[in-house]
């Protein structure tokens, strides 16, 4: 695949060496870990150990991860009306989300459809504090879902006033930080989080992995799957050791890149955006002039059409994906562009080009020559097109 540009990291990233060596060494071990026999205890071990360093990657203790099957069921997990606050049993009673979040929590979890409500976002992408204010005031005990980075824009949103105004409201704060964990900084108590969800394959372990991080006195009387005690009954089912272990691996390699990863990343964005200025003075990137992930850049031209710039930008060798929910086939405007007043006409055309830790300079120019190529051959058909009708 060395012919490929890979820049569609916010789907997926590849999986760190760290993350691939620590999963194979554990596919073979026989244990489950919840037999009392060596083999077991063995597999226990593996577990705790990735539950500490998955914990350390946020900053909490390790008693308060919950392994899951990914993000998705994280978010489940966490928003419910049966959240305990130091034992107290009152359910909470709204659950507010930010009108820019993935599918998994824009569905409202388990709550029942007339106790959510959308939190309003700026142009820019940023959750409107004072109308976050508002709609906590009218509940008595709200629980709060907003992400830390936005998936397509790569928004990053202001978590800890966010977290200042619900706590204020008596409310609780669940944050989705898929796609800031490991980019930037996530630690759930400086965030002012009080459940989090985190997915292994966004930080380079494996697929089909992720925790909700939860603190210490918040309990969830409901459990999603009902079954054996494992994860203190909060996650039925034998675990998934070998991508536990991956993903315990890629949250310590996230870690140890740091701020040095981060400024690589956003200097190669920068030039990345810097090209497609230059190119395509009329494109618009979108969050531009708020606070971003350092890896992700969310562009449109007017006139361009995104499920057929991504098909020619993959004939080019280039993954890029469409800043557009895809469902069944059929690339729908973005939600988030659409929460952000974006023409929906523009928002069709929004691709998104999303970098890691293997991208270089070499990747960057393969890109923006694709994107010369790719642009200046849609536009001259759209332009025929118009020539045509
Ligand atoms: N939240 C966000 C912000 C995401 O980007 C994703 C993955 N696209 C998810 C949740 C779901 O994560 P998972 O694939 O682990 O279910």
């Amino acid at each position: 695949m060395s012919d490929r540009t890979y820049l569609d990291w916010n789907a997926t990233a590849p999986l760190r060496p760290e993350a691939r060596a620590a999963t194979l060494a554990v596919l073979d071990f026989p244990g489950n870990a919840s037999s009392v026999h060596a083999e077991g205890r063995t597999a226990r071990q593996v577990i705790e150990a990735a539950r500490a360093q998955v914990a350390a990657l946020v900053g909490a203790e390790a008693k308060a991860v919950t392994f899951t099957s990914g993000a998705t069921e994280a978010n489940m997990l966490a928003l419910t009306p049966a959240l305990e606050v130091g034992g107290h049993k009152a359910p909470r009673d709204r659950l507010f989300v930010s009108a820019i979040e993935h599918p998994s929590v824009k569905g409202g979890g388990r709550f029942a459809p007339d106790q959510v409500a959308d939190i309003p976002v700026t142009a820019d992408g940023v959750v409107d504090l004072e109308a976050l204010a508002r709609l906590v005031a009218g509940a008595q005990r709200p629980l709060v879902s907003v992400m830390l980075a936005n998936n397509e824009t790569g928004v990053i949103q202001p978590v800890r006033a966010i977290a200042d105004i619900v706590h204020a409201a008596n409310g609780l704060l669940h944050v989705d930080a898929v796609q800031g964990a490991g980019r930037i900084s996530c630690d759930t108590a400086a965030l002012g989080a009080d459940l989090m969800s985190l997915s292994s394959h966004k930080l380079g372990g494996p697929q089909g992995v992720g925790a909700l991080v939860r603190r210490a006195d918040i309990h969830i009387a409901e459990p999603l799957i009902r079954g054996g005690g494992q994860e203190r009954s909060l996650r039925a089912g034998t675990e998934n050791v070998a991508a536990i272990a991956g993903f315990g691996a890629a949250a310590v390699a996230a870690s140890a890149a740091g701020e040095g990863e981060a400024a690589r990343m956003a200097a190669l964005r920068d030039r990345l955006e810097g090209g497609i200025a230059e190119a395509t003075p009329q494109a618009v990137i979108f969050g531009q002039a708020a606070a971003r992930l350092p890896n992700t850049t969310l562009v449109a031209v007017p006139g361009m059409k995104a499920e057929t710039a991504i098909i020619s930008f993959d004939l080019n060798g280039i993954a890029v994906s469409s800043g557009a929910a895809c469902s069944s086939g059929k690339v729908q405007a973005s939600h988030v562009l659409a929460a952000m007043g974006v023409e929906p006409d523009l928002a069709r055309g929004a691709v998104r080009i999303s970098l890691g830790w293997t991208t270089d300079e070499c990747d960057l120019d393969r890109f923006q020559h694709a994107w010369i190529r790719v642009l200046s051959s849609l536009l001259k058909s759209r332009a025929n097109e118009g020539l045509a009708a």
